[in-house]
């Protein structure tokens, strides 16, 4: 069964795609937290970022580089921005497509909200 962003990769569901190589994508996350929410993704299935392997390494190495690229083609290259991947339940993950988000665009506050 092909993940949702799977489908996007592949252009079976829609999505702005702002970058795509034979390597990752980059598409605007459809409920943005920030003015630029962008989500960085192998094309290839990995689950979780627990389910890294070495043989992923320079695939994940030039995530970084594109998500640089795109962080600067959308005008946050300067201001700045926050890279997260989410892992798992505690780590609040809900895609199982390691993914990386890309956040930027204005004061982005503390890492963490305050332990409850
Ligand atoms: P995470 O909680 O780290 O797994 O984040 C999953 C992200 O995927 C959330 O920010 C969702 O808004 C986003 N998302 C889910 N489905 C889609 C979709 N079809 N297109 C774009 N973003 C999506």
């Amino acid at each position: 069964m092909p993940t949702i962003f799977s489908k996007i990769v592949n252009r079976e569901i829609p999505a702005e795609i702002v970058y795509q190589d034979d390597r990752v994508t980059a598409f605007k996350d459809i409920h943005p937290l920030a003015p630029v929410h962008i989500l960085i993704i192998p094309n290839i299935e990995i689950p979780t970022a627990d389910d890294i392997q070495p043989e992923h390494e320079a695939m994940l190495g030039h995530l970084f580089v594109v998500a640089q690229q795109v962080a600067r083609q959308l005008g946050i290259g300067e201001s700045g921005y926050r890279l997260i991947v989410n892992c798992k339940g505690d780590g609040g993950q809900e895609v199982f497509h390691l993914h990386m988000h890309l956040l930027g665009g204005r004061k982005l506050g503390p890492m963490l909200a305050p332990k409850e």
